[in-house]
């Protein structure tokens, strides 16, 4: 194939323990996913259904490390996921074959331009600007399921400078890993490559330039940002 201008290649994720790495196609993103979150939001998280949203692949930053303040922010919040990395795609898939579309797990931060968000809900407007700029995913290595199995529960943290800012257990989340890819699956055809970020607990808060991020899925692994001051 020629193309007329520079094919793109490919965003990648380092897997553990492999020389060969994941490659991302989307990355899938489900909203209000844990109730405490829900409720800090201003929303009743009496499982109302999942709702999604999606950053480019081109947002991920594997390994996170040091990273540029984001431009046009002045509320730039942290939120810590369990990100899971499908292997094998499909379309209405049931939720007991869920894990089966599953590679690995990885932990990522869905980083959110909150006042371009809150600006965009109260003017109905698509929230693209302010969840899927450049480098708004900071990302562990995937560890593949076939080494850690399917975390359902485990510790989910994030610290700024060293002081815990949000915590939770991935069992609170509302929508399980299988329900919420069986649940995307009826609205688009999961491919491999794609990334699911499974929603965020309690805590979110402001990042200023110059602080440090250290995030934790139990289990799973761990991300580290520096924002330049
Ligand atoms: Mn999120």
């Amino acid at each position: 194939m020629q193309y007329v201008i520079e094919a793109p290649q490919p965003a990648t994720v380092p897997v553990e323990g492999e020389t060969a790495v994941f490659p991302v196609r989307r990355i899938w993103c489900v909203g209000r996913n844990y109730a405490d979150h829900a409720r800090e939001m201003g929303h009743d998280p009496d499982r109302e259904p999942p709702f999604f949203f999606a950053k480019p692949a081109t947002a991920v930053v594997p390994g996170g490390g040091s990273l540029p303040f984001p431009v046009q922010t002045k509320d730039l919040h942290h939120e810590i996921e369990l990100v899971v990395a499908i292997g094998k795609g499909g379309k209405d898939i049931a939720v007991e074959d869920a894990l089966s579309h599953v590679y690995g797990y990885a932990v990522g931060l869905d980083m959110t331009r909150r006042d371009i968000q809150a600006e965009a809900k109260k003017l109905g407007r698509p929230w693209e600007l302010s969840k899927g700029f450049d480098q708004s995913c900071p990302i562990s290595a995937i560890v593949p399921a076939s080494k850690i199995g399917h975390p359902a529960n485990g510790k989910i943290e994030v610290s700024v400078n060293g002081k815990v800012q949000q915590t939770g257990d991935m069992n609170q989340m509302i929508w399980s890993v299988p329900e919420s890819i069986a649940y995307l699956s009826r609205y688009v055809e999961l491919l491999p490559g794609d990334l699911l970020m499974t929603g965020t607990p309690a805590g979110v808060s402001a990042v200023k330039p110059g602080d440090s991020l250290h995030g934790t899925c139990e289990g799973v692994g761990e991300v580290r940002v520096t924002y330049a001051s």
